[in-house]
């Protein structure tokens, strides 16, 4: 079977593990710190504060931003669950904004008439690590006093003119062990904010500043050294990682014919770092999905879907009454997308597999 995803770990992240083993200082500490350091010199950015897990990480950014009861707080449908989840966690309210249907990113269109005097940030998602459309959602910021959180948790290493994302506004990011680089478990918050960054830390870690001085409500959402072990292996090899998955994206691209199946689009500027090979299956498409789905399987194709739904249709978005929310791109989008396999531990083998299984589908 061609997994959906696999982690690649080689000796590297195996010895740097042992290491901090032996160490015997295996929970928060300077591996951390350097992890923290190295990370944030590869995006270009000035502050990192890592944490336990992407949604941890979306969590204290918000509360660093003060976002709170009574905001509003714009995003996309169109995204796994924790992205909105970390808004209601502020007591803060979750707007929905459609989404744009060639990168099923947010549509800054959308977004403008989502605004209201209640609105106090945007999280935008750079979904399937292709990139959002950062000078529109930028400008929206400016014009209207508004916050930029970028989701990067699909997107470590992608793009948007030549920079880094989770450099424009409040960088979030996810290392669990399916996302571009891993630390099984794992997340980082990155700024420009000195503020910003010393809240998170404070917010990070039971607001201590000085041992035993506790001057905010914090939590544990630490990273382990062992973590930031993986990650430092992870972190060098990931733009090797992120070029296999462009190449093998490649391959897919020229050589998947059906009619009806829409592959991926990479705007212009930006670099896709293709968490996910998310292609559409429309109506001239000569199978249904989940015929289609099955038939991947019995051929040895891992796939999966990415999203089945927009969030506000979640039993717990429609309970807490989110249910009559329209979002006709990000609706029509779940039912029609599918993901197969890209990331880096395809063989050249797998590859042609792949194609010719999809091929003969007709
Ligand atoms: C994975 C993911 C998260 C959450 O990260 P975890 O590390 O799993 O908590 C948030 N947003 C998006 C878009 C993700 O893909």
């Amino acid at each position: 079977m061609i997994p959906i995803a696999k982690p690649k770990i080689d000796e590297e992240e195996i010895e740097n593990v042992i290491r901090v083993l032996k160490s015997g200082i295996i929970a928060h500490g300077e591996v951390v710190r350097e992890f923290e350091e190295k990370f944030r010199d590869y995006l270009g950015v000035r502050y990192s504060v890592a944490v336990s897990n992407g949604t941890v990480a979306l969590d204290v950014a918000l509360k660093a931003c003060r976002i709170g009861e009574g905001d509003e707080v714009i995003t996309t449908p169109f995204t796994f669950i924790a992205t909105a989840n970390a808004i209601l966690f502020q007591n803060a309210k979750p707007v929905f904004a459609d989404i744009d249907e060639r990168t099923f990113n947010i549509d800054p269109d959308e977004v403008l008439e989502k605004i209201t005097p209640k609105t106090k940030a945007i999280v935008g998602v750079h979904i399937f690590g292709h990139p959002f459309d950062v000078d529109a959602i930028l400008e929206i910021c400016e014009d209207h006093n508004l916050i930029l959180i970028e989701d990067s948790a699909q997107a470590h290493g992608a793009e948007y003119k030549g920079r880094k994302v989770g450099t424009f506004g409040i960088g979030c990011f996810s290392f669990y062990a399916t996302k571009n680089m891993t630390t099984g478990e794992g997340g980082m918050i990155t700024t420009n904010d000195d503020e910003i960054a010393k809240r998170c830390r404070l917010i990070r870690s039971h607001g201590e500043i000085g041992k035993y001085n506790h001057v905010e409500l914090g939590y544990n959402y630490r990273m382990t050294n062992i973590q930031a072990a993986i990650g430092l292996a992870q972190l060098k090899k990931l733009d090797d990682m992120n070029e296999k998955r462009r190449k093998n994206a490649e391959y897919l691209n020229r050589h998947l014919k059906v009619e009806g199946l829409i592959k991926p689009y990479e705007a212009k500027h930006v670099k896709h770092v293709y968490h996910q090979y998310v292609v559409r299956l429309t109506e001239d498409f000569p199978m249904s999905r989940d015929d289609f789905m099955e038939y991947l399987r019995r051929n040895g194709i891992g796939c999966a879907i990415h999203y089945p739904k927009p969030i506000y249709k979640q039993p717990l978005y429609v309970r807490l009454g989110f249910g009559d929310y329209r979002c006709p791109v990000a609706e029509e989008a779940s039912l029609q997308v599918l993901s197969l396999p890209v990331h880096p531990a395809l063989s050249g083998e797998d590859l042609r597999h792949i194609v010719e299984v999809v091929n003969s589908v007709a």
